[in-house]
């Protein structure tokens, strides 16, 4: 079949083409595919220890796709129904000039059928890139951040930069970004923290989500002794506050609550103690081109040749057909395996 990235009328003063038309992404178990998960690199400035060691291998720099095969990605996924973007990575605004990445994927909003685009970031070039993300169109911001202690900070992501993090939240604030914290809850270090930090960030109006460690990559600390199940995290808050479960959602796999205290919103991103996979809308792409349907399965499909090809349309797609009928029903997490990967790849490689 010849794919198309079909030309229709453009709104007033928008520029063509406006992707649409080709077949829906539905894999086999029919679930449909709307939401992509681009990382745009593997690199980070820090080292979060449950994501990545010290002496991380990032992937060689000539198989990283430059700027155009990455927009070529994003026209075929929105070609195909794909309505929101998540730029991610490692950490995405290390990527060198990604100003200009981010400023080309904006305009994709008026001329492709991405309504939305979202960006995660460790925060700590915030304070540099908060306006150009506002400006670019890039609303919302998911930040990750597991601790407000200092010393707590520099043991957890091996890096001393816990200001540069916390001015960069502030620009983020000030330009106007929609801001959602994103903690990952580790038994006996942040575990306790977390009414503090729920608090702080419904004090500062945001949401924020609270997400189960899950086993992916080797060479990281014990997991199972790290691990801490969000049920018991949320029936221990639910001993100092009301929870009201919200129909909300973000098309995503948080079950929100409100909290009646303080007026906010938590999620519990619970893959390990609540499956959610019924409901999966997502694919990720690595930074290099590798498909992978399922976040905790090993598989993946190198879409690079294709992007890289002539004839890139046609065959990027051909390659989608056949990624989306291998889609597995449910992630590999168990409890029970927590010390044993599900997956080589870090987070950081796969795009959290
Ligand atoms: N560097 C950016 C950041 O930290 O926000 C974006 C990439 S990072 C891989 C995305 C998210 O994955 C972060 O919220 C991080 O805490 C989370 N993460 C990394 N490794 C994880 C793991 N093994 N289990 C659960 N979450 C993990
Ligand atoms: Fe970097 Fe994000 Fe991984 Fe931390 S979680 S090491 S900030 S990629």
């Amino acid at each position: 079949m010849a794919y198309n990235l079909i030309n229709t009328t453009p709104p007033q003063g928008k520029k063509t083409p406006l992707t649409t038309g080709e077949k829906p992404l539905i894999d086999s178990s029919g679930r449909t595919i709307n939401y992509l998960r681009l990382s745009v690199t593997d690199r980070c400035d820090l080292r979060c220890s449950y994501c990545m060691p010290e002496r991380m291998k990032f992937l060689p720099k000539n198989e990283v796709l430059n700027f155009e095969e990455l927009e070529r990605l994003v026209d075929v996924f929105a070609s195909r129904g794909v309505r929101k973007l998540r730029i991610t990575g490692g950490e995405p605004l290390v990527r060198k000039d990604i100003v200009k990445l981010l400023e080309k994927l904006g305009e994709k909003k008026q001329n492709s059928g991405i309504h939305e685009i979202a960006l995660t970031t460790n925060a700590t070039l915030l304070t540099k890139y908060a306006e150009d993300l506002q400006k670019f169109g890039i609303g919302r911001i998911n930040i990750s951040l597991d601790t407000l202690n200092k010393e707590m900070f520099k043991t957890l992501t091996r890096r001393d930069v816990f200001d540069d993090v916390m001015s960069g939240i502030h620009a983020a604030k000030k330009a106007g970004l929609h801001i959602k914290i994103n903690t990952v809850v580790l038994k006996d270090s942040n575990e306790k923290e977390i009414p503090e930090i729920v608090i702080w960030a419904h004090e500062n109006e945001f949401d924020i989500s609270l997400i189960e460690l899950m086993p992916m990559g080797e060479g990281m600390a014990h997991r199972s002794r790290d691990f801490s199940s969000l049920k018991d995290v949320k029936t221990r808050l639910e001993q100092q506050w009301k929870l009201t479960s919200e129909t909300f959602s973000t098309g995503g796999p948080s079950r929100y609550y409100r909290v009646k205290e303080t007026g906010g919103r938590i999620g519990f991103i619970s893959p390990l103690t609540d499956n959610f996979c019924d409901g999966c809308n997502r694919i990720r792409v690595t930074c290099t081109g590798m498909l992978h349907t399922c976040l905790g399965h090993e598989g993946g499909i190198d879409l690079k040749p294709a992007v890289r090809s002539d004839d890139w349309l046609n065959n990027t797609n051909e390659m989608l057909d056949h990624a989306l009928m291998l889609k597995p029903a449910k992630h590999n997490f168990e409890v029970s395996k927590l010390d044993t990967p599900s997956t080589q790849r870090t987070m950081s490689v796969t795009g959290g």
